[in-house]
């Protein structure tokens, strides 16, 4: 199965899914959308009032703010993939539980195989907590910085922040700045890294290859 037939799977189950608590107040599951071979994947906290209404993930006040910040790098909403840590609302809004954050996880851990994304922008604290846990966003926002299981994350405050807060904004947008930058330094460190294992295999090969049975016999020899 491919990636795309993959995401609409897991779409699938998502909307129909019981796994917490959460199910029982939505009124529609929001699995996530946008470009299926996107590099980029951007994952918020939570669906809002907006989201659960239709759906679809950011199409409230703070999806906006992240349609403007996109539009800031000249990029659009459909050349990205967004998705959330949790797929359905919190009631009124409030943070996801953790136990609702780990139950939920299996969806993204799915959705990021099926997109290898080169870069993870992390929307929020929650969303950083998974790939970077302890981290401070005021400490490390706007830069390109590795999971521990080498993810490349770009940690952003979560737009939603900066409508409360307005000097979050100018944060916001000078950090998406920088993403086009770190979606392509994050390209190269992965094709090098994928080039360097290639040649590493390449050197282990040939003892497993028709020449072994030759080196096995000169070491007789002698
Ligand atoms: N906030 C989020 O974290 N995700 C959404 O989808 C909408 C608002």
């Amino acid at each position: 199965m491919g990636g795309e037939a993959i995401l609409a799977q897991i779409a699938d189950e998502v909307r129909v899914c019981t796994r917490c608590a959460l199910a029982n107040r939505r009124t529609l599951a929001v699995p996530g959308e946008g470009n299926v071979l996107s590099d980029v994947l951007l994952v918020g906290e939570g669906p809002g009032a907006r989201e659960d209404a239709t759906g679809r993930p950011f199409v409230g006040p703070a999806g906006q703010l992240l349609s403007e910040l996109l539009h800031a790098i000249g990029w659009q909403r459909e050349d990205v993939f967004i998705t959330n840590v949790v797929k359905c609302r919190p009631p009124g809004n409030r943070d996801p539980e953790p136990v609702e954050i780990a139950t939920c996880a299996a969806y993204l851990d799915a959705q990021e195989l099926a997109l290898e994304p080169a870069v993870v922008v992390t929307l929020g604290r929650h969303s950083l907590q998974r790939y970077l846990p302890g981290a401070r966003i005021g400490a490390i926002h706007g830069a390109l910085r590795r999971s521990y299981t080498g993810q490349h994350i770009f940690p952003m405050y979560h737009p939603a922040a900066a409508l409360h807060q307005a000097s979050l904004r100018e944060t916001l947008f000078r950090d998406i700045r920088g993403l086009p930058a770190a979606l392509l330094d994050a390209r190269r460190a992965i094709e090098g890294e994928r080039a360097a294992s290639i040649q590493a295999e390449e050197v282990v090969v040939p003892m497993d290859g028709p020449d072994a049975a030759d080196d096995a016999e000169q070491m007789t020899l002698f």
